[in-house]
């Protein structure tokens, strides 16, 4: 039995699964969307991630055709009917079927798409070892122009930043905002510990809110752990005691080269290795 695809009510055969031409999410870039995990059965921060979603569909104004009980039901329903218990969920929420000209206010239906997966995991060495990154020159969006914190379809920021990272040899890049400070990495948030206190850029920063952060700083508050949402420079990040990144698909994964200058010893440090080993035992059981 192949894959099946959530599309507007619909469950179809993943070979079905296709969108007119003419819907403004592949015109534009006009939608929003969430990229979540189901551990062991059970979808982690259900909540979190559908609030996230009507959040970035009320910037844009895009009314999602469901409410979000219905909307939370449907992922279930499709992590069910592809019988998944530990899977990578892509919710999406598309303009709708338009003309060629800009105007949303001509497309009618949304599409309320789910993709259910099973999830491609990092290469363990990645967790042991660590990452290496780079400081890239696209800056990320400023908050005036496309706010970060909207999820939408149009990526297209970060690919250019993903594309410097991946010319230069890396898997993941750090981008700066207008101001210089370091916002946020292509598809995850950052941290660094420095004397033993962490720190994450804030809001302000230009970046999405990522609820693996959220989760990391509730984690640091129960291990008493100081933890502190500042601007960073990348006088900070080369600085550093110890560096990691969170995301819904890498999770926690340390940092131990910044523009190929080793983080302290270049070796994942005892602090997110203690997180990350709280974030197992919080997803896994
Ligand atoms: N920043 C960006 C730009 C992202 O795309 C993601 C992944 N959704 C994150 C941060 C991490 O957010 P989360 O922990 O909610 O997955």
């Amino acid at each position: 039995m192949g894959l099946k695809v959530y599309i507007s009510g619909k469950l179809v055969d993943k070979e079905n699964a296709k969108i007119s031409v003419f819907d403004h999410g592949f015109l534009y870039g006009d939608g929003v969307f969430e990229g979540i995990r189901a551990y062991n059965g059970k979808v982690f921060k259900m909540q979190e991630h559908i609030d996230r979603l009507y959040n970035s569909a009320a910037a844009i104004e895009l009314a999602i055709p469901v409410s979000k009980e219905e909307y939370a039901a449907a992922i279930e329903e499709t992590l069910r009917a592809n019988d998944l218990k530990d899977a990578y969920i892509r919710a999406i929420v598309s303009r709708g079927i338009g003309l060629l000209g800009l105007n949303p206010r001509i497309c009618e239906n949304p599409e309320v798409v789910i993709i259910t997966d099973s999830i491609a995991l990092y290469p363990p060495e990645l967790y042991e070892n660590g990452l290496e990154l780079v400081t890239v020159s696209t800056v990320r969006n400023h908050p005036n122009a496309l706010d970060p914190r909207i999820k939408s379809l149009n990526y297209l920021n970060n690919i250019l930043a993903k594309i410097e990272g991946l010319n230069a040899g890396v898997m993941e890049a750090i981008m700066l905002n207008t101001r210089g400070c370091v916002s946020e990495c292509t598809g995850d948030n950052i941290f660094i510990v420095k004397d033993a206190e962490l720190a994450t850029p804030p809001r302000s920063a230009g970046i999405l809110e990522g609820i693996t952060r959220g989760v990391v700083m509730d984690l640091a508050r129960e291990h008493g752990i100081p933890a502190a949402e500042r601007d960073l420079t990348r006088y900070d990040l080369f600085t550093a005691d110890e560096c990691f990144l969170t995301g819904t698909a890498a999770e926690i994964i340390p940092v131990i080269k910044i523009d190929g200058r080793q983080v302290a010893d270049g070796k994942p440090g005892p602090i997110v290795r203690r997180l990350l080993e709280s974030f197992k035992k919080l997803t896994r059981g």
